[in-house]
């Protein structure tokens, strides 16, 4: 395979080549430890009284140590694995305040205001034309084929020798599909300027994208986002991978702490996490709702998508779109966009969400999900999210990474009767106590909140036997937490949740929660009497939430013990 040289330099505007790059404070020393008295900043420790990194090492150290992994680990379906190239290294990679930031470096990098032009696809993400439009660049765009496949060759045809750069979207947006290999590669080799392609949505496709060409192509330049698959959208951070020369010249006109310190370090310690589990589940919702709408009667067509949505046509994608509105569901009409007429833009949310959707689209159903309330609790150790749902749902969920955490969980809502879902990221390699009480509090403060609604409801208790064990919990949703605890354990742990945490679970939700908790346990088992527990709870909960006085008679119907 020969490798194409592109004379990058001769692409550059001739300002950017000039100009003498804003020096930061940081990169005129490397002193580790020096006494800063540098950069105007407070020397007193806020932890966040220094400037960031302005070359963001870690950051990028963490994201090029994934790439060079992926595309050693994957199977590259014909493409040379890099290793056999020799690996990316950090200055193959800009790191931007989301890939947006990338697009409009890159076009200011190599687009002469009122000169130059870039071209792109039709329909695809609007910030390209966007980014053009604010720099007062030319914007041309090809329509892609009846199916959404690039046509190369109009492409090329509407280049001329102002177009400094072809912007692609593989899977693209709004459309869903990966752009044919052999289409893209033919551009690389033939078009004299710079050939970007944007895989926001690459995660969930099962290709591995164009990121190792870097080295074949010095005229390539891939996007990569944080806010998609990486599930970060909110801390913006996004990255190009290109030869080293581009990856300079965008460094050299970027804002010099274009990342926050609080981005970085939440960046860092996410590419560290594994999603492939979330990721797949995304990935097998697509695949299950595709086929739920392709059975739905007002739907025309399914596009086949290599993303984590989905593009519908619709017979009549106004009046759908108003009626998920109505029902409280939010998606993306495309039918303006071009040869996608009646067409909607669906993101594949939850399985419960998603069951919401479609219920409502062919039962006319109102939106289980309609009403929740959610709380979410940000700490450097844990993330954690709480949504309750109080008119039911169709499922409870819960992914605290501790199973029996989500095993008990799953008791409290399954006897309680509240549907909700839980989600808990922490650094768990650490220690798994900052999660359990993080979502403690977060399961008090959505409780309170709960009962901060209702008008009327009981204050009750209850008695719950199990096998030999025997648990009493009483709960007083007096507003004032008192916590009395009488359970002792004689192991360390049950499964992976250390016994010492359990009392700290519970007073910590009483103290979170505002209510009064007495909890006495007996038993010889540890698991049976922390089940035991976790159940009189969860009905105790139930009574004292309701204003029912016969929810203290009735078992569940989903059938306690
Ligand atoms: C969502 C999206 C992005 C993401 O941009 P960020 O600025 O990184 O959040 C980029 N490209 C496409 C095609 C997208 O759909």
């Amino acid at each position: 395979m020969s490798n194409k040289t592109t004379d990058i330099d001769l692409l550059v505007r001739l300002n950017v080549k000039e100009l003498k790059p804003y020096s930061t404070a940081r990169d005129e020393c490397e002193l580790k430890y020096a006494i800063s008295l540098d950069a105007n900043e407070s020397p007193y420790n806020t932890g966040y009284n220094r400037y960031p990194d302005p070359h963001q090492k870690a950051l990028k150290d963490a994201f090029v140590k994934k790439i060079n992994l992926n595309s050693r680990t994957m199977n590259n379906r014909g493409q040379a694995p890099i290793d056999e190239q020799g690996e990316l290294t950090t200055e193959n990679i800009f790191a931007g305040n989301g890939s947006d930031e990338a697009i409009d470096l890159l076009i200011r990098v190599f687009c002469n205001p009122g000169v130059d032009n870039i071209v792109s696809i039709s329909p695809t993400y609007g910030m390209y034309r966007v980014a053009a439009s604010v720099n007062d660049i030319e914007y041309r765009d090809v329509r892609l084929n009846a199916d959404f496949s690039l046509d190369s060759k109009a492409i090329l045809n509407s280049c001329d020798s102002k177009s400094k750069i072809i912007f692609l979207c593989s899977p693209n947006n709004p459309t869903g599909n990966l752009l044919a290999r052999e289409d893209i590669l033919s551009l690389l080799d033939s078009f004299n300027g710079i050939v970007v392609i944007d895989e926001a949505y690459i995660d969930f496709s099962k290709n591995a994208g164009f990121a190792s060409l870097i080295i074949r192509y010095n005229n390539l330049a891939v996007l990569r986002t944080m806010s998609k698959a990486g599930g970060m959208a909110a801390i913006r951070v996004g990255f190009l991978i290109s030869s080293k020369l581009i990856v300079s010249y965008l460094n050299r006109i970027k804002y010099p702490y274009n990342i926050s310190k609080v981005s970085q370090d939440i960046a860092i310690k996410s590419i560290n996490e594994n999603r492939r589990e979330i990721v797949n589940q995304i990935i097998s919702e697509r695949e299950r709702i595709s086929a739920l709408l392709k059975k739905t009667p007002s739907v025309k067509m399914v596009y086949p998508s290599d993303s984590n949505f989905l593009l519908v046509k619709f017979d009549n994608a106004k009046e759908i779109f108003k009626k998920l509105i109505e029902n409280n569901i939010v998606v993306r009409y495309r039918g303006d966009e071009p040869g996608c007429d009646g067409m909607l833009r669906i993101t594949i949310g939850k399985p419960a969400e998603n069951d919401t959707l479609i219920s409502v689209l062919t039962s006319g159903e109102r939106s289980f999900a309609s009403g929740y309330l959610e709380f979410t609790r940000v700490t450097k150790e844990t993330r954690v999210n709480v949504r309750l749902f109080p008119e039911g749902a169709p499922a409870s969920y819960f992914s605290t990474s501790i199973v029996i955490l989500d095993h008990m969980l799953d008791h409290i809502a399954l006897q309680s009767g509240l549907v909700m879902e839980i989600e808990a990221v922490g650094v768990l390699e650490v220690d798994p106590l900052h999660t359990i009480e993080d979502v403690a509090i977060v399961l008090g403060e959505a409780l309170s909140g709960l009962i901060s609604l209702k008008t009327g409801y009981n204050r009750y208790g209850f008695v719950l036997p199990m096998d030999e064990s025997r648990a009493e919990v009483l709960i007083d949703f007096g507003g004032r937490p008192y916590f009395v605890w009488e359970a002792g354990f004689k192991g360390d742990k049950v499964g992976d949740f250390p016994c010492e945490m359990f009392r700290h679970f519970f007073s910590t939700l009483s103290l979170s929660g505002k209510f009064t908790l007495h909890i006495k346990a007996t038993g010889e088992s540890d698991h049976h009497k922390a089940e035991a527990i976790f159940k009189a709870f969860a009905r105790s909960l139930r009574i004292a939430m309701s204003n029912k006085i016969s929810e203290y008679q009735v078992p569940s119907s989903k059938g306690i013990i």
